[in-house]
């Protein structure tokens, strides 16, 4: 059996069974449903996108009233008097998704910008705010609410009781769990996650990460909205006591204790919870012998100690369990992969990239002082220098991380001032980081493929529905393909952290390679690397100037950089000192002073001398 078998046999187990549950029981059910649904929503946008959200109840509010005064309000009553009454209803869904789309989307370009504590709070803020305000319109009835909502109808059949409503509901839930895993599984699910890791890494693989977190806040408020809809058509009536802040925190609980970043966490978080409060407010009254809310302590306690033994949350545990009864799921054959586009290099020779006069100022300090550099096609270009020099400094500079103070910087021609560094990337711009950025815990394959991300077309709905296929395998056969050219083929399905940090160095190359860039820049990309693996790295980037790359190197290790580069430039305090190749800078006086000045290794290199056979990544 596996895991796919597994969940159709629960849809399966859960069909038959129905028929013979007490109404009760599937009215618990298909709350179970409703709140899943949300939960979904928030491991979309906490678990997987990395914001934290206290606020979704009112979301589900929006969806719940917009159809609870779509279905009894005089003012449409008599507008809609000439609809059959049973579309009525889906009218007030579709009010309901777009103001809840106008809403989240306005909400969500003022909050998920703002980083740490920040959100949350903002969270919460409007979530008290939408909560009072639906509680003093009296048009949607204040406190008392709106009551005789009819039920939902499909072709004339009634869904009025949780009975034949429940399936519809648990159908929702089952499509919008099967679309989300789509999406996750895709060019853009990749971006997605890439978000949890901050904004540098995924703006410089042509992410744009502002869009991508506001599309995914608009995407759980959507689902939040959607169960707010069939809830109201399930109760029948809406009040605000369903949608206050502490239903906002509850809806996060289930998604976190559930395993916030995993979907079918979300139903199991949802099943917990709403099983668990359903025992503790029938048990607790009687055993205290006081009525009153003691779940919610219990609640809290129970979170402390979940959160305690299992951080990540209860569904990886199960997971880990499954996979020793079940087995993996077949995967299809791939797809015929065909090459992705590709576009030509500029010829060897033409100038890349130029800095003219750059300065960055920091207030007072001077970091970097006029400095100008040209990184040309076909060349390896090192820039050193000691601590403090000012060289990561000039690297966000030219990668459009920070701009300059003054001065210009152009890329193939076209000036790059005041641009994101996506637009470098689109431009032909790829770059590793001096502290490794990947994603940990997905594949090599994954986290190269993410490299890949401007080479693809296929939007957020394409992937839901399953119609990128054809593209997504030839963007993950165009990732595999650098995955081997940099000699680390056979990790490629293993997950990134469970490399040595010399090939996770490696594994960020491929990634800038799986982008097609014109000019490579790379920081430290030899640091901590075994002697063997810096020379098949060193044999890869000579192998790439030849395919007509320019590479610009930041790197310590001068036997490295010496044997490699074509130019070296060398900056100390901000300005650029010297510049020539490796011989001239060796023998000049200047960086013999400064390097023995600022206690860095004197530049004494040793001829490399490169195996062959060498494979990056051969030891571990
Ligand atoms: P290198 O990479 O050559 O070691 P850096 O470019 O990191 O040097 O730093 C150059 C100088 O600029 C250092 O004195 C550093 O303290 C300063 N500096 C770098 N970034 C900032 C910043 N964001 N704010 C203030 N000072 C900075
Ligand atoms: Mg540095």
């Amino acid at each position: 059996m596996t895991r796919r078998h597994l969940t159709l046999l629960f849809v399966v187990a859960l069909a038959v069974v129905w028929p013979f549950l007490s109404d009760f029981s599937t009215t618990v059910f298909s709350y179970i449903a409703l709140y899943s649904l949300v939960a979904a929503g928030l491991v979309m946008l906490t678990g997987v996108g990395g914001m934290t959200s206290f606020g979704q109840a009112a979301f589900v509010a929006i969806g719940a009233y917009a159809t609870a005064w779509v279905c009894t309000s005089p003012t449409t009553a008599g507008a809609l008097a000439a609809l059959p009454p049973a579309l009525v209803p889906w009218l007030g869904l579709v009010l309901g998704l777009v103001l809840t789309f106008l809403v989240a989307w306005s909400l969500g370009a003022i909050t998920v910008k703002l980083s740490g504590h920040y959100l949350p709070l903002c969270t919460i803020a409007w979530g008290l705010s939408l909560y009072y305000l639906f509680g003093n319109l009296q048009f949607l009835g204040g406190q008392t609410g709106i009551t005789g909502l009819p039920a939902l109808s499909i072709f004339g059949f009634s869904l009025a009781s949780p009975r034949v409503l429940g399936p519809v509901i648990w159908a929702v839930l089952l499509l919008a769990l099967w679309a989300l895993h789509n999406l996750l599984d895709s060019r853009e699910g990749r971006a997605i996650r890439a978000l949890k890791s901050g904004q540098l890494m995924a703006e410089s693989m042509g992410v744009d990460t502002a869009r991508h977190r506001v599309k995914v806040f608009v995407l759980a408020a959507l689902l939040a909205a959607l169960s707010g809809w069939l809830y109201a058509h399930m109760q029948r009536f809406v009040n605000p006591t369903p949608f206050g802040l502490n239903i906002g925190i509850e809806y996060l609980f289930m998604a976190v204790v559930g395993g916030a970043g995993h979907l079918w966490g979300a139903v199991l978080g949802a099943t917990l919870i709403t099983l668990l409060k359903e025992q503790l407010q029938d048990w607790l009254p009687r055993l205290l012998g006081a009525s009153g809310n003691f779940e919610q302590i219990v609640f809290g306690l129970l979170m402390v100690l979940v959160l305690q033994r299992f951080a990540e949350g209860l569904w990886p545990t199960i997971a880990r369990w499954s996979t020793r009864v079940l087995k993996p799921d077949v995967e299809k054959a791939p797809r015929a992969a065909q090459a992705l586009p590709s576009r030509p290099l500029p010829p060897t020779g033409e100038l890349l990239l130029e800095a003219a006069g750059v300065t960055k100022r920091f207030g007072g300090l001077v970091a970097n002082s006029n400095v100008n550099m040209t990184l040309r096609a076909g060349e390896v270009h090192a820039l050193i220098g000691p601590n403090g020099a000012g060289k990561s400094t000039f690297f966000n500079m030219i990668s459009g991380v920070d701009d300059p103070t003054e001065g210009q910087v152009r890329l193939i021609g076209t000036p790059m001032n005041g641009r994101p560094s996506r637009d470098f990337a689109a431009l032909g711009l790829g770059r590793t980081f001096q502290h490794v950025r990947l994603l940990g815990d997905r594949s090599v394959l994954e986290n190269v493929a993410l490299g890949a991300h401007l080479r693809g077309r296929k939007g957020w709905l394409a992937s839901m529905l399953r119609l990128d296929r054809a593209e997504e395998a030839d963007l993950l056969a165009e990732a595999r393909r650098q995955i081997e050219r940099c000699g680390l083929g056979e990790y490629a399905d293993l997950p990134a952290a469970s490399l040595a940090l010399g090939q996770q160095r490696v594994v960020e190359i491929a990634r800038a390679l799986a982008g097609q860039p014109a000019a490579l820049l790379l920081d430290e990309p030899a640091a901590g690397l075994r002697h063997l693996e810096k020379q098949a790295l060193a044999r890869l980037l000579s192998q790439l100037r030849a395919e007509g790359l320019g590479i610009l190197v930041v790197e310590h290790d001068m036997e490295f950089v010496m044997n490699l580069a074509d130019r070296v430039t060398v900056l100390e305090f901000g300005c650029v000192i010297a510049e020539g190749t490796p011989e001239a800078i060796q023998r000049n006086p200047r960086v013999l002073d400064a390097y023995l000045g600022g206690g860095d290794e004197v530049p004494v290199p040793a001829p490399v001398h490169v195996a062959p056979g060498t494979v990056l990544g051969a030891t571990r």
